[in-house]
């Protein structure tokens, strides 16, 4: 069974927030509520959430204001922000999505249209996060049978390595840096050293075979996943002529 994915709402007014966590629960989410920016900091960098459904006007920092300044982090800024709010003017919804948030709702909104708004969210960010298989070239990988192959063979890739293989997989050609994979591979990077990554990207160049060449080092940068980098991987021999 698939993890309830984690909501963070960040709503002063107890009421709605009551209302709105009861929902997401009902649905298959697992909510956590604050009441304002310093408690919702406090829970983000302990953890990560899925998505956090941010209320505009809070006491003390407002919410446009924490969206902006968690899309200023490399550990935070790929988080989907859906804003909540009483207001309805275009030139604040400008405003919302310019400071990073991902969608927009006015209150008082339905349920329905809540969680149609979180689902599409979701989607958006994660698009293949509903399909079992991602495939980039002759590599697949399958997340309901656990399975990795390459060119119709099997291959033996270990629980954190396939994590990994997954999350580069499923943003092939992107290059991610060592602490975005820190986060989204292993949920937290708050007592994990960076060098950790470039242990486990070791390890699964190593499980992949051949197709180890996919992983890139982006100097400086991080690491890609290409379906690109296989080709100038491959020996030209008797075997393999250049085309
Ligand atoms: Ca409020």
């Amino acid at each position: 069974m698939r993890k309830a994915p984690r909501i963070l709402v960040v709503e002063d007014e107890a009421a709605i927030a009551e209302l709105i966590a009861v929902n997401l629960r009902h649905n298959g989410f697992a909510p956590t509520l604050v009441f304002d920016a310093e408690a919702a900091r406090r829970e983000v960098d302990a953890e990560l959430p899925d998505i956090i459904l941010l209320d505009w006007m809070l006491p003390g920092e407002s919410g446009v204001s924490l969206a902006r300044s968690w899309r200023q982090h490399e550990r935070t800024k790929a988080i989907p922000i859906l804003m909540l709010t009483a207001r309805s003017d275009e030139s604040d919804k400008v405003q919302g999505l310019d400071a990073g948030a991902d969608d927009y709702i006015t209150k008082p909104f339905s349920t329905k249209e809540l969680l149609a708004r979180i689902r599409a969210v979701l989607r958006r960010r994660t698009p293949d996060a509903a399909d079992d298989t991602v495939c980039v070239g002759d590599l697949i990988l399958d997340t309901a049978t656990y399975r990795v192959n390459f060119r119709g063979q099997e291959l033996k890739v270990g629980p954190t390595e396939f994590k990994l293989l997954h999350h580069l997989m499923k943003n092939a050609e992107r290059v991610h840096a060592r602490g975005a994979l820190l986060d989204r591979v292993w949920g937290d990077h708050v007592f994990i050293e960076e060098r950790t990554v470039d242990v486990h990207i070791k390890r699964l160049r190593e499980a992949l075979g051949v197709a180890g060449a996919m992983i890139e080092t982006v100097r400086g940068a991080g690491y890609r996943l290409t379906a690109l980098g296989l080709k100038s991987a491959v020996p030209v021999s008797a075997d393999n002529p250049a085309p």
